[in-house]
């Protein structure tokens, strides 16, 4: 074949539909009655070698709505189980479909998912369907945690059904057509455990370690290296949310993908006040999944993964869990000095010692009392600012700059330090109440504003002016700010 016919048609795979039959049911969208093109990713359209897409808008809508199965694609919902809020259930694509794995130009593989598609065997009492407000929530995000560098599933389009969703009232419906390193779950591998056979659990553990981790498929025990290789990932993706204030909001063993992406995009949020505490899910009652908490979350996930991995990490029992338990036991000592790492990058600390951790500690204290804005509090000290607030009055920060400054950005560390700083401290992230005005436009048919913003986080470290960055968060906007599942 030609190589320029290959960017003219979906270069679709179907490697999951050969796993053991448990994994997943065949399933086809249910078609839907008035698709339309809400937003569509071009460049992201393009790196995936669908480029051809931008031309054919026809063949796009149905693509991108169900009613048009790709030539190639085997549709199929997965079937996963896992621990939501500490309780363990079993789940699986109750609103989605795996159309396929779409090899890009560079050989690289993606699935391709329809989310919002339409009722499956995993369904439950859900509808299958999803609202356009919550679809473009989950578009503006992901593509945002993208362009700030964290590892992501990403939006390639959504499009409204021409069908009213129900939820509480009725709502305009959509699709979304996300795509990811993979869909395989925590959960996937508890499902594999409680639900299928060992030889099952073996076939999963093989095919994600050939997809995922092929360095480590040779080594003597790859399913224990598997264990490590997760927990790495995991916490390199927690401390990245920490850099920029990322709340998951449903840190479900779910919801936590072994690729090491950012996954299900519901009731997410970014914290604006630094506080350990924040939580925005109308569910997280008791904080289980607040900002300060994540890491124990993942370690508690990483657990569960642990647990589900037991047989095929030896067939002695006791010796699985021993050689598990001590690989979990290691996240908290990793986990914290990566966190620190990654604190002492935000401050530009580029030959950093110990007594360094109590600065990074100094300073959070500091913002949390006096309820300063996590992401401006950095900016300003990277551009030499006094914003109002609080914290830029009081004597103990200004005491705190100058130690910070004197110790680090000396002369020759300038430069280098500032240039760091530029790379990890974000100019702009999705705020909140810009994320629910532009949300809210969108679905009363403006979509201007969402644009606009979707612009301005596609350059998180670009140059932004002042009045965006140290824009006053509206009083009180927080304190009332909501967010859901599964909408
Ligand atoms: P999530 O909150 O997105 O992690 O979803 C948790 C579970 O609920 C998954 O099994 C979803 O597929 C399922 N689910 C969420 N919304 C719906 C819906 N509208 N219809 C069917 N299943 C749903
Ligand atoms: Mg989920």
């Amino acid at each position: 074949m030609p190589t320029n016919t290959r960017t003219h048609n979906w270069q679709l795979e179907n490697s999951y539909a050969k796993l053991p039959a448990v994994f997943f049911s065949l399933q086809q969208p249910f078609p839907v009655k008035k698709p339309e093109i809400v937003c569509f990713n071009k460049r992201l359209a393009n790196d995936l070698g669908l480029g051809f897409l931008n031309h054919e808008k026809e063949n796009s809508v149905g693509y991108f709505s169900g009613n048009k199965i790709p030539d190639g694609a085997e549709p199929l919902a997965q079937a996963y189980a896992g621990h939501q809020f500490g309780h363990f259930t079993m789940l699986g694509d109750g609103r989605a479909i795996l159309l396929g794995e779409q090899i890009d130009p560079t050989g690289k593989r993606f699935d391709i998912q329809l989310k919002g598609s339409g009722q499956t065997p995993y369904s439950r009492r859900g509808d299958g369907r999803a609202t356009l407000y919550s679809m473009l929530r989950e578009y503006l995000i992901s593509e945002s945690m993208h362009h700030l560098g964290i590892p992501t599933t990403r939006s390639l389009s959504v499009v409204s059904t021409g069908e009213q969703v129900f939820r509480g009232e009725m709502h305009t419906g959509a699709v979304l057509t996300r795509t990811a390193d993979s869909h395989i779950r925590v959960g996937t591998f508890e499902y594999a455990r409680n639900f299928g056979s060992e030889e099952d659990l073996q076939a999963l553990t093989t095919y994600t370690i050939q997809r995922h981790y092929p360095e480590i498929a040779d080594a003597d025990n790859a399913p224990l290296e598997l264990l490590k290789a997760v927990m790495h990932k995991q916490i390199d993706l927690v401390v990245n949310w920490m850099r920029v204030g990322f709340i998951h909001g449903v840190m479900n063993t779910d919801n936590m993908s072994i690729a090491g992406e950012t996954i299900d995009y519901g009731p997410c949020a970014f914290m604006n006040s630094y506080n350990p505490k924040t939580v925005f899910s109308s569910i997280d009652t008791h904080g289980r999944y607040a900002f300060g908490n994540q890491s124990h979350v993942a370690q508690w996930n990483l657990a569960i993964f642990a647990g589900a991995l037991l047989p095929v990490i030896s067939k002695n029992q006791q010796k699985a869990v021993d050689l598990a338990r001590e690989v979990i036991e290691g996240f908290p000592h990793k986990f914290t000095e990566k966190w620190y790492a990654m604190m002492f990058g935000k401050l530009g600390i580029l030959h950093p010692e110990d007594k360094d951790k109590d600065l990074v500690d100094g300073l959070l204290s500091l913002m949390e009392t006096n309820k300063a804005d996590y992401t401006q509090v950095f900016l300003a000290l990277q551009h030499d600012k006094e914003p109002d607030g609080p914290l830029f009055r009081q004597e103990e920060f200004r005491a705190w700059v100058e130690k910070w400054k004197n110790t680090h950005l000396g002369d020759e560390r300038k430069t280098p330090s500032l240039t760091l700083m530029n790379t990890l401290n974000p100019k702009v992230i999705p705020r909140n109440h810009w994320v629910e005005n532009v949300l809210e436009a969108a679905v009363e048919g403006n979509l201007t504003p969402f644009s606009q913003l979707m612009g301005m986080l596609s350059k998180p470290y670009g140059t932004h002016t002042d009045e965006l960055q140290f824009q006053q968060i509206p009083e009180g906007f927080d304190a009332r700010y909501q967010t859901f599942c599964g909408t």
